[in-house]
């Protein structure tokens, strides 16, 4: 290959990079196979490492895959993570801080324990890799980032006084971050989804939870893992250039209709 060759090769712009947590399996999954049809190369970071590697295996473009076991409330694991990807890739241009888990109990029932492992997970995790990964954007001008947050950040109810309350402090955090870290050409937004069929799904919804949602929710049904995707790239995209701080329910119209959480 002669020099022109190289430089012209040189020359290409580098293909962006997104940063998913949470990313084995549901939502998170479906927000990598969005970013690899948008012709991103994906930081899967994940807990549960036999998933994870798994889901990174069966993806088409796994060439433009890096799988990476992280607890996302571990400080020291989040630093590694992003340095991980930072030697790897060369940049971040998107995160989406998607890890979560769900504990449906009142205040009487919750456990210390279970109340820290969600508060940990949901909030702590989004803080750690937003922190980690801002550094990284900055050399290259800017990013993205979208915090997974849910309909039961908008809205209080029982059984769910400690995952409600990290999605609600989530929420304040996207804003937060959109405040401080847009003067420096980061937008930070949120979507609260409504009930998705996942594996966190299947935990944590009873049936009569189930038919209180189809009952409640004006499109009548739940959502897919793909709707909460297109969403979160979007508000990745530059097509989203000027949205910043908000956030965004992908519900079916639940939040809407006013009516209360099941
Ligand atoms: P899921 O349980 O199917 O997937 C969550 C993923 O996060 C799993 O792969 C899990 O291993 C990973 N994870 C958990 N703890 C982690 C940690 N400490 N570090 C790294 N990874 C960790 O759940 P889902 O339904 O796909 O949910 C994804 C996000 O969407 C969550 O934040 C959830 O709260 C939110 N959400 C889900 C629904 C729903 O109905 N499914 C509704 C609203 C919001």
């Amino acid at each position: 290959m002669n020099a022109a060759k190289i430089e012209q090769h040189d020359d290409r712009p580098a293909m962006p990079v997104a940063v998913v947590t949470g990313g084995a399996r549901g939502i998170g999954l479906a927000i990598a196979r969005w970013f690899l049809d948008h012709a991103h190369r994906v930081a899967l970071l994940d807990i549960d490492r036999v998933e994870l590697f798994k889901a990174a295996a069966g993806l088409r473009e796994a060439e433009r895959v890096l799988p990476i076991q992280c607890d996302v409330s571990n400080p020291a694991q989040v630093q590694e993570a992003v340095e991980r990807v930072e030697s790897q890739f060369g940049r971040i241009d998107a995160l989406v801080n998607n890890a979560g888990v769900a504990v449906f109990k009142t205040i009487g029932t919750t456990s210390f324990a279970e109340w820290r492992h969600v508060l940990s997970t949901n909030l702590d995790g989004a803080f750690l890799c937003s922190q980690a990964c801002v550094p990284v954007m900055l050399k290259t001008g800017g990013g993205a980032i979208v915090n997974i947050a849910s309909i039961s950040g908008l809205r209080a109810s029982t059984l769910r006084v400690a995952y409600g309350t990290s999605k609600a402090a989530l929420i304040q955090l996207t804003k937060q971050q959109a405040v401080e870290l847009g003067t420096v050409g980061i937008r930070s937004n949120a979507i609260a989804p409504g009930p998705v069929e996942t594996e966190m799904a299947k935990l944590v919804h009873s049936v009569a939870i189930r038919e209180d949602y189809y009952d409640t929710i004006p499109l009548a049904r739940y959502g897919t893992v793909e709707e909460i995707a297109s969403a979160a790239g979007f508000l990745c995209s530059k097509e989203a250039g000027y949205v910043n701080g908000q956030v965004l329910a992908v519900d079916g119209g639940f939040e809407a209709s006013g009516v209360g959480l099941p």
